[in-house]
């Protein structure tokens, strides 16, 4: 009689533990876990009645409308595999995710069916098979998707893994240095990761969580199963900007939630002037890139305390938490923000984090200065890449998935990242980490926002060069920048050039450092400065 582990289980305990209490809020409308656990049964009934059977795929194209988190659960329930996509991508793109993904059946948010559409007839040029539409329009309203609810029964059986290994869900990666891979997780990695997404945030019973990350993103995915397991009230929003996240707190009595680095920047940047602080504290997980240590700062004192975390897709998200030592409460503000942005320790004992020398597989020192990489291994590891067998083996040496991140081990133990391969930068033999060299202008009061790439050079092969945006109305030159990194970092690690422009990002908002580095290729030799 043994049930193998999956996070469906969590909602059927939901319904049974929590029942009454408010699962989703999306503006006016509310649901129950109670409710939550029937319309997901129902939802996976009916697609059980559309012939969707055990391992197939279904896609998603939505933002955090509450059918996105009734989806996470029905796919599963009518034992498919749920394939959640970014909503930034463009219908090329789709058209290549849904080809690779071999989806069913597409749910497309309405405001998303023109683009869907456009994807479904580029696909039709390649391609015979292309997925079933169903539209969910705004709770409450009639559309296709309600329509299926409507159409399912409660009296449903549903469909269990066969095995814990079996796959659960399909997630591509963010796509910031090569095209998105399709990573697979299993019900049993899926129902651990759901677990630790609560641990994480330091969640105990019935908190109440603001969506402000995309569900489709991987902390997203894992705490859509792991918002059951505590009985999470999960708070909706279509799109969110500051002012959304402060008046959602306020009147919903916010308890947690999560933010990229840029949101923090965007919080940070747009409020502090005229924003009063929270008039609670509000745990808030930062991470998918490295947050500057002067946003995390300035962060906090609105109220909000703030948590790091580090992982990948691959690794079903958080893979490190930079946990707070009471005794570092009583270092400089400045202190306390660098302590901060290291990336941290490992979580719990689900998986293994190190920092290895990729060659000859050993652990670097704990000494604060010898660089390897970021390597994992484990049940919240990836099962693999989706139809991808070559990039799945390179992905792995000796059973350790390789993360492409270069990192430190601090004497206590964290692991501070310095760097993605891609992006190091060497210049007369000496290695450059971008982020080091960020960091440092990210703590300019003029700078917005900055990424730092190699710019080819004749006598030292590479130079750094900082794509910078500045502050609304605020006016700096490139020398000045220039000066400002010399007086705080060795000569040779300040960038030689300064370039203000925009930061292009990818769909899940981190910046694009390939397309900079080609940007930076074509300025030759000349020394540029764009303001
Ligand atoms: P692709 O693999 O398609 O190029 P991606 O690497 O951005 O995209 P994700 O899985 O979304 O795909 O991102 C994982 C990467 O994000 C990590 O390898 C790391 O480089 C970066 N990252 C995540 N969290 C942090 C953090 N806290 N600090 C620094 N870097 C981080």
């Amino acid at each position: 009689n043994y049930v193998p582990l999956s996070p469906v289980s969590f909602l059927e305990r939901a319904a049974d533990v929590y029942r009454e209490r408010t699962s989703i809020v999306y503006g006016n409308i509310k649901y129950t876990w109670e409710e939550t656990h029937h319309r997901c049964v129902k939802l996976a009934s009916a697609l059980n009645h559309l012939g969707i059977s055990r391992g197939n795929v279904i896609a998603t194209l939505a933002p955090n409308v509450p059918a996105m988190l009734e989806l996470h659960f029905a796919v599963p329930m009518a034992g498919a595999i749920i394939c959640a996509l970014n909503t930034r991508l463009d219908a090329n793109m789709l058209s290549t995710l849904l080809k690779h993904s071999g989806a069913k059946i597409l749910f497309v948010d309405c405001q998303l069916l023109e683009m869907a559409e456009e994807a479904i007839n580029l696909l039709k040029k390649t391609h015979s098979e292309q997925p079933k539409l169903v539209v969910i329009s705004e709770p409450g309203s009639q559309c296709e998707y309600e329509n299926l609810v409507e159409r399912g029964v409660t009296e449903f059986s549903i469909i269990r893994p066969n095995d814990e290994s079996d796959p659960i869900s399909i997630n591509y990666t963010s796509g910031t240095t090569s095209s998105p891979k399709g990573v697979v997780f299993s019900h049993r990695g899926a129902y651990l990761a759901a677990v630790n997404s609560v641990f994480v945030r330091g969640m105990r019973e019935m908190p109440t969580y603001l969506w402000s990350v995309p569900m489709f993103h991987c902390n997203g995915w894992c705490f859509s199963w792991g918002s059951a397991t505590v009985g999470v009230t999960n708070v909706c929003l279509r799109r969110c900007n500051p002012k959304d996240i402060f008046d959602n707190i306020v009147l919903h009595n916010v308890t947690h939630m999560d933010a990229a680095p840029t949101v923090l920047n965007m919080i940070v940047n747009s409020l502090l002037t005229d924003q009063k602080p929270l008039p609670h504290k509000v745990e808030i997980l930062t991470g998918g890139s490295p947050p500057p240590a002067t946003i995390l700062s300035k962060i906090e004192e609105l109220g909000f305390h703030v948590s790091h975390i580090y992982g990948l897709t691959e690794t079903y998200g958080p893979g490190t938490l930079c946990s707070w030592k009471p005794e570092w409460d009583q270092l400089p503000l400045e202190e306390q923000a660098k302590l901060k942005a290291r990336q941290g320790m490992k979580l719990f004992t689900f998986e293994e984090v190190d920092v290895k020398d990729p060659i000859t597989m050993e652990s670097v020192k704990c000494d604060g200065n010898s660089i390897g990489e970021v390597m994992f291994r484990g049940n919240t590891v990836m099962s693999g890449y989706f139809k991808d067998p070559k990039a799945t083996s390179e992905a792995f040496n000796g059973g350790w998935f390789r993360s492409g991140d270069l990192a430190i081990k601090h004497p206590d133990g964290y692991i501070e990242v310095k760097d993605r391969y891609k992006d190091i930068i060497i210049s007369g033999g000496e290695n450059i980490c971008t982020i080091e060299v960020e960091t440092v202008i990210y703590s300019h009061p003029s700078v917005l926002e900055v990424a730092v790439v190699a710019r080819p050079d004749d006598h030292w092969g590479q130079t750094p060069c900082a794509f910078v945006k500045l502050k609304d109305g605020v006016h700096v030159n490139g020398q000045e920048i220039i000066e400002y990194c010399r007086d705080r970092m060795p000569h040779y690690m300040s960038p030689r050039t300064v370039v203000f422009d925009d930061l292009p990002r990818n769909s899940t908002g981190k910046v694009q450092k390939f397309v900079l580095r080609e940007k930076a290729k074509m300025m030759g030799s000349l020394t540029y400065e764009k303001v």
